[in-house]
């Protein structure tokens, strides 16, 4: 089915869509081949995450001049989404790079700039954001990593968990503590081979077999002083910011194109699986189920599309991306079930694809907050009290000139 009509070729450009159908060919040929690999190891596919690196994806926010493509939030989306569309885990791995860009894009010096968005851009350098630890989870200030200023830079000491391309990153965004409180957080760029720098062991989880999302543990981790993120005490900022602008919506587009195949691979089920002398699909219950698969990717799509467009034009838009990751979140969680009950006894099996999107499709809720930590941060949007602004803050950094407001319906 093809995904560029209606509603949402009102936001794509012919760009996109070139972008799209190259990053589809790329999915179909080199990572699909693999899924049965990585859903029987469950190991961490270093390999084929350099491969996408390589591609110069990871780069597709990133300013030209520094090596990268600069085509922007949509663009981006639709990388995640039809990576996702094919393997959940790659799209995943991709994502995580993506937040991991976020930081230095934003906070970054113009010598930390100069040093890493190129290597982000060229593959070289697959970077992380870890903010996660085990007593705290989303309550980001309850935080006790430390980090203590020594006299040529800082020491850090305590565990982070959950970390998206723990495995394969090169270069961690790790905020810590440097002080009491919300002042009290700043960030640090710690590049993979410190000394003082160890992982945890890879633990397989439920699903996104392939990528790795585990554990930093830093003992006497030395790192000079250029290695801080922005100011001593941007360390909250630098991770709600990351959370908000490229978590929610790189989320979004993970869930986005796991819902897609959820919906094509039901299709296909229902029309060749055969009942009752005739396809499935023919019967009462299924068209109904399938319309509503149709209706909720739909409503999922744009939702996705048009908070990433106002994101690109530079429009104030926090509360678009949360609604874009809490409805696709839930809308591919709920498509997920609804797939499963049209295929029935086959739905168990892993041959068929749709319980992997399903386990899958569940590792989306927990990052970048819960459905519930969404409608907290909804409510306050409605009660007037949504406090930072973080689409504001940086819209002259995620504006494209060519998408300023009013460019789509001119062309
Ligand atoms: C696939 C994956 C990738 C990840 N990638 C990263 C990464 O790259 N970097 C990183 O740092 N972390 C990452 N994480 C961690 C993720 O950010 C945390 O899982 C998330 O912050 C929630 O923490 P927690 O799972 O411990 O749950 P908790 O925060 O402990 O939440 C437990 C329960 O309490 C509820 N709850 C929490 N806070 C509130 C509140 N204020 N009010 C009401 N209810 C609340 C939640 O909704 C949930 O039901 C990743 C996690 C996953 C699954």
């Amino acid at each position: 089915m093809s995904t560029a009509h209606g509603i949402t070729s009102y936001f794509t450009t012919p760009q996109h869509e070139r972008l799209r159908e190259q990053v589809r060919d790329f999915a179909e040929s080199k990572v699909a081949p693999r899924v049965a690999e990585m859903e029987e190891s469950r190991a961490v596919h270093v390999e084929l995450s350099r491969l996408i690196a390589q591609q110069g994806w990871l780069g597709v926010t990133v300013d030209p001049k520094y090596g990268g493509m600069g085509l922007g939030h949509l663009a981006k989306t639709i990388i995640i989404e039809e990576l996702s569309r094919v393997s959940g885990a790659m799209g995943a791995m991709v994502q995580a790079s993506q937040l991991g860009v976020a930081k230095i894009v934003h906070f970054g010096s113009a010598e930390q700039k100069k040093r890493w968005l190129p290597a982000v851009s060229d593959g070289a350098c697959l970077p992380t954001i870890a903010v996660t630890e085990p007593e705290s989870g989303g309550h980001v200030l309850g935080m006790s990593a430390t980090a203590e200023r020594v006299a040529d830079g800082y020491v850090l000491n305590g565990r982070k968990v959950f970390v998206g391309n723990s495995h394969v990153g090169d270069l961690h965004g790790v905020v810590v503590r440097t002080g009491p409180g919300s002042q009290g957080l700043s960030a640090f760029l710690v590049e993979s081979d410190r000394r003082g720098l160890s992982l945890g062991t890879h633990q397989t989880a439920m699903g996104l077999h392939g990528f790795s999302f585990g554990e930093l543990i830093f003992e006497n981790c030395f790192v000079p002083v250029e290695n801080l993120l922005g100011a001593e005490g941007d360390g909250l900022a630098v991770a709600y910011s990351s959370s908000i602008l490229y978590g929610r919506p790189n989320l979004t587009a993970v869930a986005l194109g796991i819902h897609q195949a959820i919906v094509e691979h039901t299709v296909h089920f229902a029309r060749t699986h055969r009942r009752y002398e005739g396809p499935l699909a023919e019967l009462p219950t299924i068209k109904q189920k399938l319309g509503q698969l149709q209706s909720q990717l739909m409503t999922a799509r744009l939702t996705a599309y048009h908070a990433a467009h106002l994101l690109d034009a530079g429009i104030p838009c926090d509360a678009e991306l949360i609604s874009a990751k809490l409805t696709n979140v839930e809308s591919s969680l709920d498509s997920a079930r609804t797939a499963m009950e049209v295929h029935a006894a086959y739905g168990l099996f892993p041959g068929r694809h749709i319980e992997r999107f399903l386990r899958d499709a569940n590792h989306i809720y927990a990052p970048a907050g819960t459905s519930d930590v969404q409608r907290l941060r909804l409510a306050e949007v409605a009660l007037g009290t949504y406090r930072e602004e973080w689409s504001a803050r940086f819209a002259d950094q995620l504006r494209i000139p060519e998408q300023a407001p009013g460019r789509w319906w001119r062309r």
